[in-house]
């Protein structure tokens, strides 16, 4: 069996996805799952882009030893110096080096010649090695590159100091047979090929990325890109979920194997959807609501017989589990922290004390705590330690069928200073969001809204999640609460507060 290595994007590539955007916290909460999942590399963030992506990228690295961590850079020497700055303390420091390489991208946005592309690809790589233990270079666009240009370029970084090289399909555009055919032809024509691994790393776009990954692996690739649940630029990059998943059931055929820890695919995927505001389309492979339901009675009847009729993939191979009610409101600090241990939510000593006092107050009034619910608190909490320049204090919201609905909101501005507002609409939530959007400077328009109940029951939580345009700004939020419309004042303002918080480190637009 050959061993094929995943390297996770979904800090970076996912991050790109539009409306997305994650916080410190909720980086490194993905980045110790991912660890969990026992992915082989995980690219933290593109380190010369913000101070935020910088400073995520240095704490992950530092914290995360299980997996080698990675940071993206231009071939530019300054992204090189900030990526090493980020990364060096890192148990493995890689780094992900890029330059485009195909006419289109010569020509309109680079404008140089191959020779010159050439040349920056060269030295950047030659200044990179002299830091770095490992250097994955990568050829932007390379599925619509000269095939004779590419091997020639792979030979030259290769002989500067690179040791992986991958070949994205940055815009989704190749098939399965052409992408294998590429893999091929590297390697019979690039003479120094068998000194690197060979990457694939595959978009969405025309939805053949999971086939174009395993047409790579089949073609001599030992490392595939990917992320959770397939969220990023566009129409996603491959799924790692499902790749891993087709390659464990089909190793018969692929005689290949990942060492994901497939068991922690659905608290993976759960958690990145949380966190992401993505919810998974409920038919989606591996990790969709109805991946393993079976509807029709015939398919019922043999599944009920012999599961094996109508189900090839186990629920329990991806650590689906029932999810049964497991804490009350006379459970101790104990089984509190114990159940927080098992479901691998990573919470300081320090803080338990102020999480449980949390938890209590919430039992008070639910019933019955599953995992899900204690996740959402968790999550919650984090988020409320985040930088916050807008805080609810109150909101009050009158509705009647032949009443205009009223709100009125109380919120706390950065400089502690009260903000209090009233407006109406022709609904609840447009009387609330008027009165918001009364509360700040800048105009927003709601471009998504959605509500979710937290598990089961009429005492549900609430878990809303908003996408803003703000002042020319997308941005998303979520918020949660027992109540619908302090969860939608809360998601507001966290999207506010998201956006205010990047205009604070702002970002240069990048690709890859
Ligand atoms: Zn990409």
């Amino acid at each position: 069996m050959r061993r094929i290595k995943i390297f996770d994007t979904t800090l970076r590539d996912g991050e790109q996805s539009a409306g997305v955007n994650l916080n410190f916290t909720e980086k490194l909460e993905i980045a110790r799952q991912l660890e969990r999942l026992n992915v082989d590399i995980i690219e933290a963030g593109f380190p010369a882009a913000s101070k935020g992506d910088f400073a995520s990228v240095a704490e992950i690295a530092r914290e995360i030893k299980g997996s080698s961590v990675t940071g993206l850079a231009r071939s530019v020497l300054t992204d090189i110096d900030a990526a090493w700055e980020a990364l060096r303390y890192g148990a493995e420091p890689r780094l992900h080096l890029f330059i485009a390489t195909s006419p289109i991208h010569r020509v309109h946005k680079l404008k140089q010649t191959k020779e010159e592309v050439v040349e920056t690809a060269v030295r950047t790589v030659k200044y990179a090695a002299a830091k770095f233990p490992v250097i994955q270079w990568s050829a932007e666009d390379a599925c619509r590159t000269e095939l004779d240009f590419l091997a020639e370029i792979v030979e030259e970084v290769i002989q500067a100091g690179a040791k992986v090289i991958n070949i994205p399909d940055t815009v989704g555009y190749i098939s399965p047979q052409e992408y294998g055919q590429i893999f091929t032809y590297l390697r019979e024509h690039v003479p120094s090929i068998s000194k690197v691994e060979l990457s694939a790393h595959c978009h969405d776009d025309l939805g053949m990325s999971i086939a174009n990954s395993l047409a790579a692996v089949s073609a001599g690739a030992s490392q595939v890109e990917g992320t959770i649940n397939g969220i990023g630029e566009r129409a996603g990059n491959a799924a790692l979920e499902e790749f891993a998943v087709a390659l464990h059931i089909r190793k018969d055929f692929y005689e290949a194997e990942t060492r994901m820890n497939l068991k922690e695919i659905s608290r993976t995927s759960s958690l990145v959807s949380k966190l992401t505001g993505m919810a998974v389309p409920a038919n989606k492979a591996v990790v969709g609501r109805n991946a393993f339901a079976h509807e029709s009675g015939i398919h019922q009847d043999g599944v009920l017989k012999e599961k094996t009729t109508y189900e090839i993939i186990s629920p329990e191979l991806v650590g689906l589990q029932n999810n049964s009610m497991v804490l009350g409101k006379h459970s101790g600090r104990h089984a509190f922290r114990n159940r927080l241990n098992e479901i691998g939510l990573s919470v300081p000593e320090h803080e338990i004390n102020h999480l449980f006092s949390v938890f209590k107050e919430l039992a008070d009034r639910k019933k019955e705590m599953t995992d899900d619910d204690l996740a959402a608190i968790i999550l919650e909490e984090k988020l409320s330690k985040e930088q916050q320049y807008y805080r609810l204090e109150s909101i009050q919201v009158q509705y009647g069928t032949n009443q205009v609905p009223t709100a009125t909101v109380t919120l706390s501005g950065c400089q502690n200073e009260k903000i209090q507002e009233a407006s109406t609409g022709s609904g609840s939530i447009e009387a609330l969001y008027n009165t918001l959007e009364k509360c700040m400077e800048e105009t927003a328009s709601l471009l998504d809204y959605r509500i979710q109940s937290v598990g089961a029951g009429r005492d549900a939580l609430a878990q809303v999640y908003v996408k803003l345009d703000f002042g020319g700004m997308e941005t998303s939020g979520r918020g949660l609460a027992q109540d619908v419309l302090e969860a939608s004042a809360k998601a507001y303002l966290n999207a506010v507060n998201r956006v205010l918080y990047m205009e604070e480190t702002k970002k240069v637009a990048v690709n890859g």
